[in-house]
């Protein structure tokens, strides 16, 4: 979307309509930074002074949210520094701020944007013939002169935490890790 804002003179004359397909509850996050896939705890380990230039840069972004709001964030060191990174919730509501900033800046340019949540795309046709192609999504077919696929990660397996069982009595005595495969290592003291 930053790609298109920069050359919106340009790309205008090509395509005026843009339709973003998001299978979550919420658009712009990042996967890794988004409420449904991360907690307070998780830090990202990208600083506001290395993330490419968009609308305006996280540490000043957060320098002007309300402390209610850093705290659900994890942010509790002040002040906000650009060499500091934040948590991963941090930085997902930044994205989507700043997704919402481009999106508004791509209509003020003329382009119409229709961003679709909930909306899972199952499968991409070319049409050769016509030199354009449907996207298929899970509430119905939409045509397109141009196609960019950004999925992200996909994680094939779903996520089974390792589970820890201590016994502390008095000193470590013993340490139990149980996994998915079911291997128990016992360390004793
Ligand atoms: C656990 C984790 C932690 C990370 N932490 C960091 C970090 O701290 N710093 C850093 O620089 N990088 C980090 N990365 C890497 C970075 O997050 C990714 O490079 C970045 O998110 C990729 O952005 P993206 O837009 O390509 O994909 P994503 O952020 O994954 O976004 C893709 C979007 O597409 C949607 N989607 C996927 N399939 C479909 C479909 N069929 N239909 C509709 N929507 C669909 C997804 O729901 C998602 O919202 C991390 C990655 C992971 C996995």
């Amino acid at each position: 979307m930053k790609h298109i804002l920069d050359n919106s003179s340009r790309l205008i004359k090509t395509f005026n309509s843009i339709t973003i397909f998001e299978k979550g509850k919420q658009m712009g996050f990042g996967m890794p930074y988004n409420p449904e896939t991360t907690d307070i705890y998780n830090l990202s380990n990208i600083s506001s002074e290395e993330i490419p230039k968009l609308p305006q840069s996280l540490a000043s972004w957060l320098r002007e949210q309300d402390q209610e709001s850093l705290k659900k964030w994890n942010v509790t060191t002040f002040p906000i520094e650009d060499s500091q990174v934040y948590s991963r919730l941090a930085l997902g509501h930044y994205f989507h701020a700043q997704f919402d900033v481009i999106i508004k800046k791509l209509k003020a340019e003329g382009f119409r944007v229709n961003a679709l949540v909930n909306c899972t795309v199952t499968d991409i046709l070319l049409e050769i013939k016509s030199n354009t192609g449907k996207v298929v999504a899970n509430n119905g077919d939409y045509k397109c002169s141009k196609i960019v696929i950004a999925t992200g990660h996909n994680f094939l397996n779903t996520d089974q935490p390792v589970t820890v069982i201590m016994e502390p009595r008095g000193l470590l005595k013993k340490f139990y890790l149980v996994n998915r495969n079911s291997i128990i290592l016992r360390l004793a003291f």
